[in-house]
C-alpha cells in the first residue's frame, strides 16, 4: 500500500514515510492510493475481539510496510486499561431504542484524540526507525484545545522527539489550558498565540513547509513531523473505532450482519468524521454519515450550497474544539470524491488560501450529498440539547457531543430516517464543566475551575476523572504568549537553533 499526495498523485511512499513527514512537500495531504476492503468474513470474525485485535486487523490493512510484529507492539503499548481506565476502549452507551454514543473519551486526556495520539507516538517510533535516518522529530501543533493536551500526553518523554504546541490563548476552555500549561516532561513546550485556532493551524503549516526552516532543522540533526489530523497517523487509528463500534452493535445483537447504520460526528477539522467514511469505503455498512458543526458551519454550507467559504465571522463558542473554518481533512475527501484528481484539488486549495473561497463541480457537489448529510446547532441549542438529554435519559454529554446529539434529532425529525446511528461523543463533561453545568442550570459565577467540576458533580453525581481531578493544584509550567509572526522565532528558541 502506497500513499500518495492530494496535490500530486505521482508521489508515491509508504506509509513509514507518510507518518514521519506528516505533509507532503507539495503542501497536498498524504492519502493511501486506494482504500483496502475489510470482507463480511473478517468482520464477523472481529466480533469476539477485543479493541487491540481489533485494530491490529485494521492497521495491518494500511500499514503494509510494518511487520505484524510492529504494528502489535504500538496497538499493545497505546490500547492498555491502565490509560483507558478499563478493556472498554470505545465503549458504546445506548441513548434510546436504535440510537448508540460512542464513548471517545475514555483516554488520558478525556477527548477522543487520545484514540489516535495514545498510538501515533508508537507509529512514529516505528516509521522513524525506518525512514528519519536517527534524526530526532519536531512535533509541531497547532490546537483547538484537545489535539494539544493529548499530543503533549502521547509524546511527553518519546525518545528522539520533542513536541511543541502552539494554541489560540482565548481559543480554549481553562479546563484545557490548565492540563496543557501544566503538562510534564522534559521535551514539551507550549505556547499561546494571539489570535484563532485557524492562525495557529496556518502558522504551523507555513513553518512546516518552508524550506528554510526545514534546512536549519537538518543541520542540527532534527526534522518536523506533525501530530495534527493532516498526518496520516491520526487518521487511521481512528478508522478503527468505528469498525469496533459495528462489532459491538453485532455482538449486542443490536444490528444484524450487513444491517446499515448513521454516524454522527461532531466535527472540526473533519479528521473524525473521514475516518468514518473511510470505514465505509473498507466495506462497514454505513449508511448516512452526519456532519454536525457549531455555529462556525462552513461545512453545513458547503454541503448544502458546494460552496466552501471562509470568509465569514469566526464565533467562539461553548463547543470550542470545533471553532475552525478551515476543515483540512476535506482536502482528503475531496481528492476522493474528485476520483483523485490532484490538479483540482490543488487549485481549490489554491482558491480557498488566496481568495478564502472555492466552489466544487456539479459532480462533486452531488456524491457529497449522497453521502453526507449537515447540520448546525447554536449555543443555546447547545445547553438545550444537554439539559434535555440529561432529563430524558439520564445522559451527561459534553457541549461538543451535545452538538452531535441535536444535529441529529433534527436531521431524524426532518427526514424521518430511523436508521439504527452511532453518535460520536468526543469529549467527557467535565472538561467543559461550566458550560455543561450551567446548562443544567447551575450557578457557575465566582467560582473557580474546580469548584465548577464540583458542582457539576454534586448536580449529576457522575465521576470526576482522575486525570483532570489530578490537575487541581499544579502551577503552570508554561506562559508565554506570541503572535502569529513570531511562532517561527518560538520554535526556534524553544530547540535551541536560534542565530
Ligand atoms: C477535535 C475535536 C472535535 C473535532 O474533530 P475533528 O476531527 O477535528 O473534526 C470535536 N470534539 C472534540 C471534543 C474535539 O476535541
Amino acid at each position: 500500500m502506497m500513499y500518495k499526495s492530494t496535490r500530486d498523485a505521482s508521489v508515491s511512499v509508504p506509509s513509514a514515510q507518510a507518518i514521519t513527514q506528516g505533509i507532503s512537500r507539495d503542501g497536498g495531504l498524504f492519502v493511501p492510493a486506494s482504500i483496502p476492503a475489510l470482507t463480511a468474513d473478517e468482520l464477523a470474525g472481529l466480533i469476539p475481539k477485543n479493541y487491540v485485535e481489533r485494530a491490529n486487523a485494521v492497521l495491518s490493512k494500511f500499514l503494509t510496510d510494518f511487520t505484524e510484529e510492529e504494528v502489535r507492539s504500538c496497538t499493545a503499548a497505546a490500547y492498555t486499561a491502565d490509560k483507558f481506565g478499563s478493556d472498554h476502549t470505545a465503549p458504546l452507551r445506548e441513548l434510546y431504542e436504535g440510537v448508540h454514543i460512542l464513548e471517545l473519551w475514555h483516554g488520558p486526556t478525556c477527548a477522543f484524540k487520545d484514540m489516535a495520539l495514545q498510538i501515533l507516538p508508537h507509529l512514529m517510533r516505528v516509521s522513524a526507525g525506518k525512514t528519519a535516518g536517527g534524526r530526532e522529530i519536531v512535533i509541531l501543533v497547532a490546537t483547538s484545545g484537545d489535539t494539544g493536551k493529548a499530543a503533549l500526553e502521547g509524546f511527553r518523554d518519546a525518545e528522539h522527539t520533542r513536541i511543541l504546541v502552539f494554541y489560540p490563548e482565548q481559543g480554549v476552555s481553562p479546563m484545557q489550558k490548565l492540563q496543557m500549561t501544566t503538562q510534564e516532561g522534559e521535551n514539551v513546550a507550549v505556547c499561546a498565540i494571539r489570535g484563532n485556532f485557524d492562525d495557529a493551524q496556518n502558522g504551523v503549516k507555513e513553518i512546516f513547509t518552508d524550506p528554510a526552516v526545514a534546512r536549519r532543522l537538518a543541520a542540527h540533526g532534527m526534522m518536523f513531523s506533525s501530530a495534527n489530523s493532516i498526518n496520516w497517523g491520526r487518521l487511521v487509528p481512528q478508522v478503527v473505532y468505528y469498525v469496533s463500534a459495528y462489532c459491538d452493535l453485532l455482538k449486542d445483537g443490536k444490528l444484524g450482519a450487513g444491517e446499515p447504520f448513521n454516524v454522527v460526528v461532531p466535527t472540526g477539522n473533519f479528521g473524525n468524521i473521514l475516518a468514518a467514511y473511510y470505514a465505509k469505503k473498507m466495506g462497514l455498512p454505513i449508511g448516512r454519515l452526519i456532519c454536525a458543526s457549531n455555529r462556525n458551519k462552513v461545512l453545513t454550507d458547503f454541503m448544502e450550497t458546494g460552496v466552501y467559504d471562509r470568509r465569514r465571522e469566526f464565533h467562539p463558542t461553548t463547543s470550542p474544539s470545533m471553532d475552525i473554518l478551515i476543515s483540512s481533512n476535506l482536502e482528503r475527501l475531496l481528492f476522493d470524491l474528485s476520483g483523485q484528481d490532484d490538479r483540482l484539488i490543488a487549485d481549490l486549495m489554491g482558491q480557498l488560501s488566496r481568495d478564502g473561497v472555492y466552489t466544487v463541480p456539479e459532480q462533486m457537489k452531488k456524491a457529497l450529498q449522497a453521502g453526507f448529510a449537515g447540520g448546525w446547532c447554536d449555543d443555546g441549542q447547545t445547553a438545550g440539547t444537554i439539559r434535555e438529554t440529561y432529563e430524558k435519559y439520564g445522559y451527561l454529554c459534553d457541549t461538543h457531543t451535545a452538538v452531535g446529539v441535536h444535529v441529529y434529532e433534527e436531521y431524524r425529525a426532518r427526514t424521518g430516517d430511523t436508521t439504527p446511528t452511532v453518535i460520536a461523543s468526543t469529549a467527557n463533561p467535565y472538561k467543559f464543566s461550566q458550560s455543561v453545568a450551567e446548562a443544567l442550570g447551575a450557578e457557575t459565577d465566582g467560582l473557580d475551575e474546580f469548584e465548577k467540576v464540583e458542582a457539576l458533580h454534586s448536580l449529576t453525581g457522575c465521576a470526576i476523572p482522575a486525570p483532570l481531578a489530578a490537575i487541581q493544584g499544579k502551577s503552570p509550567r508554561f506562559t508565554a504568549v506570541c503572535d502569529r509572526e513570531d511562532m517561527r522565532c518560538a520554535v526556534y528558541e524553544q530547540l535551541h537553533i536560534g542565530e
